[in-house]
């Protein structure tokens, strides 16, 4: 199993992408992203994604270097249709105009519209706090086969149909919840099979709804599904996100028949705190949240009681220095992705290597 240093991986995806058509900017984009997905953690949302994003590609599903369409930009609204653009670009451009936006007049509702996928929506909302904007977004993914049962379901209708939400603190988010509404993101029952390993105890579900831990039918048969978290809470949100973004911004919903690629939609409500209170004031009430939560009696059998978020900086903090692991079978699908786009062996270790540590 490799283990690559975040430059050497940032390298190697900058050159996959611009061999897909990527003009630089974008490439580098996607990279960043994908790479900081790694750092933070998610390596569902990390490198992995490499291989199908140059499936879809190859389908014509993944357009690279899309001119997004502005829909509509009035006062505090703003609709922006991907058309299919790479997910990553298309949705950093898209939250910088909301955040321009929520700048002059305190707060944007960005609808955001047919992404390819845009990987981990945290990394939007780090952007939207870089920049003292609270930011809050519904997403549902669509064009792609079901993989959420929803509670009381023994199958799937929706997708992994993410939440998050985030403020600002000194040096980024103050506090980050940025989550699937599945009891794990579906790349992770990706990287469990890729490793050869199992899902936690009920996570899935198999092709007659019964509870079970191995993801061989869920990503090999696209068979079962990944049960919604926190009953039917969770499963109300992962609703909730469906029609925020497939009624309300406009995107496709996961009703509309897939042709196999991912399609991002999201509605983000991206408010200047500044232009609410004294940002200080602000600053100091998150910190109090914070200190009152954290200060609990620890349950048995728990180290410490985290804020949405914290473990995101650590293992970036820790991946940083000590590099990336990589699977060998997530290794040897990103090769073979990278040479399905006439990169051959030489020019990916030459890439790769140039950039280790
Ligand atoms: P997760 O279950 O690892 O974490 C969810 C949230 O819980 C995070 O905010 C994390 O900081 C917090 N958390 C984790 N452990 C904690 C603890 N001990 N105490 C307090 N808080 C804790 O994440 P996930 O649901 O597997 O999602 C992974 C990523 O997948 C996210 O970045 C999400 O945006 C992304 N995603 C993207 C799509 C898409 O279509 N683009 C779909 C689904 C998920």
């Amino acid at each position: 199993m490799p283990t690559l240093m975040p430059q050497a991986l940032r390298a190697m995806t900058h050159l996959i992408a611009r061999r897909m058509g990527s003009e630089d900017a974008e490439a580098a984009e996607v990279a960043d992203h994908l790479v900081r997905a790694n750092l933070a953690g998610h390596d569902s949302h990390g490198v992995g994604m490499l291989p199908s994003y140059v499936r879809n590609f190859h389908n014509g599903l993944l357009v690279p270097n899309q001119a997004p369409e502005t829909v509509l930009d009035a006062g505090a609204l703003l609709v922006i249709d991907a058309k299919r653009g790479f997910g990553q670009q298309m949705a950093a451009n898209a939250v910088k105009r909301a955040i321009a936006k929520a700048k002059e007049m305190g707060a944007c509702v960005l609808a955001f519209r047919n992404a390819s996928h845009i990987g981990r929506i945290g990394t939007y909302a780090e952007l939207a706090a870089s920049r003292g904007c609270a930011f809050t977004a519904f997403v549902n993914v669509a064009d792609h086969h079901d993989i959420q049962a929803t509670f009381g379901a023994a199958e799937a209708r929706l997708g992994t149909n993410p939440f998050c939400c985030a403020v600002p603190g000194s040096d980024g988010p103050a506090v980050m919840l940025d989550m699937a509404t599945t009891t794990i993101a579906a790349g992770k029952a990706r990287v469990a099979y890729n490793k050869g390993t199992t899902v936690p105890d009920g996570c899935l579900i198999d092709a007659d709804g019964n509870p079970t831990n191995d993801p061989t039918g869920l990503i090999r048969d696209h068979a079962g599904a990944l049960r919604a978290f926190g009953a039917h809470k969770g499963s109300g949100l992962a609703v909730m996100c469906e029609i925020m973004t497939a009624a309300i911004a406009g995107g496709q919903g996961s009703f509309v028949p897939g042709k196999g690629g991912t399609l991002n939609s999201m509605l983000a409500i991206v408010i200047d705190v500044s232009k609410i209170g004294d940002p200080a004031k602000v600053d100091a009430d998150i910190q109090a949240v914070k200190t009152h939560v954290k200060s609990a009696k620890v349950a048995p059998g728990v180290e410490e009681v985290l804020m949405p978020g914290e473990p995101e900086r650590r293992m970036a903090a820790k991946r940083a220095q000590a590099g990336i692991d990589v699977d060998d079978t997530t290794w040897r699908d990103i090769r073979a992705a990278a040479q399905s786009l006439g990169i051959d062996d030489a020019e990916f270790d030459r890439t790769v290597g140039a950039n280790r540590r």
